[in-house]
Parts: structure tokens; C-alpha cells; sequence
């Protein structure tokens, strides 16, 4: 990223030759970003990060192909909030109608109930690759395929930001007209993401101006983002295979400490398809703010539920889904990544054993139940 912070600092839109170089830089991102996606560079649009791709895709779709297909958008309860809230926000201004189906205890969400809710009016279905709270791995190519045979004209949108480096993503296999990434999910810079629309998949731009991006999202390029941002892909994507091994193993040694030292906690969706990075444990009575507080003072940087909102303590709407209940249950989302050590397990662990047997201390036999968080 230095040289174009440096030397290489022209507007990719100027005519002379420090601008050609930066638009041979964001060209040649491009090309890399698609290579390792699996396809075409025309069928990518740099953005903002991974809430400018949802937002572009969710209002794109609808603002293009409402008046014509319908407007009713079919989401998951458990999308990150780029998509939920957009598409609520939608129905709220009467733009489109929605329908949130539900997941399992596990966080899965059931194809067959995507497909169940698609209808003769339903312009788009968006379902995540991988949960950001508890990490399940959905199947998006059943459910693309299923909701196309109850209505063909039926566009399919994943967020993907969370799968990057953790999930082999295969455009042909997963076959969805659009797809999110962000760089800042795989070591890359924050602020810079992609949106993958399938060619020929026309969306309406939700920025006008200047035209960059083919008209798709006005705006001039962040160079060094998008730069570094191909890089990142191509590294985390290399180094996929073996890290993915690594760090479930890491993970599952941390979650069997973790459970062995503070019995009643529980490990959400620890028998599903699921990231190899993120493990999302559920403490019964205890408040999920507290305990957060608690392992950062005791050098434990973890978060519940979702980290959008900084420093905001929102109740979980994933866990909500999967039938627990925020105001008893704390989930801490604990993630793992390539840096992370035998050592930082080991040490994290014990420090998380002590922060929950302080905030539920062991009952003592016939003592009743106080709930810690009202
Ligand atoms: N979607 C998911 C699943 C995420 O986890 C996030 C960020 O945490 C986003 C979207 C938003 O991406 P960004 O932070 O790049 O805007």
C-alpha cells in the first residue's frame, strides 16, 4: 500500500502519469481480486467496505427491479445488520415488503424455508455465507437453487465478509448474482470492500458523481486500500488450507478448556458447519457487557455478539434467533486468527475460566438462582 500512500499518489481518473499509474493500480487489484474469486474483473465494484456492498446490493436490487419483478426482499433473522436493517429500513419507507425467516437452535438457516418464503414478487433473497456471531456456515447454493426454481427471476445476494480466508469461496459453486467482501475481515485495510455482481446483473448506483466504478459507485478510489486489499485476499486465500487445520484446532482446545473450567457454559453451534476462527460461548446469568469489561481489564479483547456499533452493548439478535434470550445469556464471541498461539490459548483460557466463575460464581447447593443482568 506505501508506494500509492507515496510516490503513486495520483487520482486514478486523471489523464497524465501519476494518474495512469493509479489506475493501472486499482486495474491490476482488480484483475487479482477476481483471479482469486473466481471471476470476471468487470463483475466487481470497489466500495467502501462490507456495508456499502450489502447497501448496494439490497437497495441496488430493489430500486432497479422493484417497480418491475416486485418488491418483496426474503432476508435471514441472523444477516449482519447491513442487510437487515437496510432491508427493514426499505419496508419502513413502504419500498419493499420483507420476509425475515428464521434459523435453528444452531444458527442454521434451512434452505428449504428460504425457498418456502420466495414468492411471485420477491426480487431478492440474501442469505450469509458465515455468521459473524456464531460463525455457522450456511448453504447458500440449496438455497439460491431452490428459491430460483419457485420464482427464476429471483436475484441471490450473500454477504460474505465473514467467510474470506475461511471458507473456500467458489463463485461458479455457490452460483449468487452478488456477493460482499471486506478487507478489513482478512488482514486487509479497513474501509475497502468489494461488491460481486454477477455480468449483466444491473443494479441502480446508490452514489452518483464522477462515474468511477462504471457507473456503479461514484467516487474516487482509495488506491492503497483497494491495493492492499487484493494482496490481503491473495495471502489469507494461500494461506487458507493450513490455517483453517490450525486455528479449529486452536479453537476446539480453547472451547474444551474453556467448558472444563466453567461448567454451564455452553459452546453455541459447536456441532455445526461452522468457522474455523470464532467460537461463541453462552454464559447463563451473566450480563454480556460486564464480562467483556471484566476480560479487557484482564487483557482478553473479546466481544458480544456484533462489534458494528462501538461500544454499544445491543442485545444480540442472532442469539435471539437461535431461541436464547439476551437479557439472561451472555455470548462472547472469541476470535481466533493466524497470529494466534498455543500460548494465547492456553493464557486466554484461564483468564476467561476466572472472569465467568467471578461473574456466576458456583451455586451452592440449595441457594436460588439470581439472575445477574436485569
Ligand atoms: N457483514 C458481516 C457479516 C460483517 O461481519 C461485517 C462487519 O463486521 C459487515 C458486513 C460490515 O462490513 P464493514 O465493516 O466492512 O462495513
Amino acid at each position: 500500500m506505501l508506494p500509492f500512500l507515496r510516490e503513486h499518489w495520483g487520482n486514478p481518473s486523471s489523464p497524465h502519469g501519476r494518474g495512469r499509474r493509479a489506475r493501472s493500480a486499482v486495474d491490476d487489484a482488480r484483475d487479482r481480486l477476481a483471479a482469486a474469486l473466481g471471476c470476471r474483473p468487470r463483475e466487481l465494484t470497489f466500495t467502501s467496505g462490507g456495508t456499502e456492498a450489502d447497501n448496494l446490493a439490497v437497495r441496488g436490487v430493489v430500486e432497479r427491479w422493484g417497480a418491475e419483478r416486485g418488491r418483496h426482499l426474503v432476508v435471514s433473522a441472523i444477516e449482519h445488520e447491513a442487510v437487515l436493517t437496510t432491508a427493514t429500513a426499505l419496508a419502513e419507507r413502504g419500498d419493499a415488503e420483507v420476509t425475515v425467516v428464521g434459523c435453528d437452535s444452531d444458527g442454521g438457516v434451512d434452505p428449504e424455508r428460504i425457498a418456502a418464503a420466495v414468492r411471485d414478487d420477491t426480487v431478492l433473497v440474501s442469505l450469509m455465507l458465515a455468521n459473524n456471531e456464531v460463525g455457522t456456515v450456511q448453504d447458500v447454493a440449496a438455497a439460491g437453487r431452490l428459491s430460483r426454481m419457485r420464482n427464476p427471476r429471483v436475484l441471490v445476494h450473500s454477504d460474505a465478509v465473514q467467510s474470506l480466508g475461511r471458507v473456500p469461496l467458489n463463485l461458479a459453486a455457490l452460483d449468487v448474482d452478488l456477493l460482499s467482501i471486506s478487507a478489513h475481515k482478512c488482514y486487509g485495510p479497513k474501509g475497502c470492500g468489494a461488491l460481486y455482481a454477477r455480468w449483466g446483473t444491473n443494479l441502480t448506483a446508490q452514489l452518483d458523481g464522477g462515474g468511477q466504478e462504471r457507473g456503479r459507485r461514484s467516487g474516487t478510489e482509495n488506491v492503497a486500500a483497494i491495493a492492499g486489499f487484493a494482496v490481503a485476499v491473495e495471502l489469507v486465500e494461500r494461506e487458507r488450507p493450513g490455517q483453517v487445520v490450525r486455528q479449529a484446532a486452536l479453537r476446539d482446545a480453547l472451547e474444551s478448556t474453556i467448558l472444563a473450567g466453567a461448567p454451564g457454559t455452553r459452546v453455541a453451534a459447536r456441532s455445526a458447519a461452522r468457522l474455523p476462527n470464532l467460537s461463541a460461548l453462552l454464559v447463563d446469568g451473566a450480563s454480556a457487557e460486564a464480562l467483556v469489561a471484566a476480560l479487557d481489564i484482564a487483557g482478553v479483547e473479546v466481544s458480544s455478539g456484533s462489534a458494528c456499533s462501538s461500544g454499544a452493548a445491543q442485545p444480540s439478535h442472532v442469539l435471539t434467533a437461535m431461541g436464547g434470550d439476551p437479557r439472561t445469556t451472555a455470548l462472547l464471541r472469541l476470535s481466533l486468527g493466524r497470529d494466534t498461539s498455543d500460548d494465547d490459548v492456553t493464557e486466554a483460557a484461564e483468564r476467561i475460566v476466572a472472569a465467568i466463575g467471578v461473574a456466576v460464581p458456583p451455586r451452592r447447593p440449595g441457594a436460588t438462582a439470581v439472575p445477574a443482568h436485569r
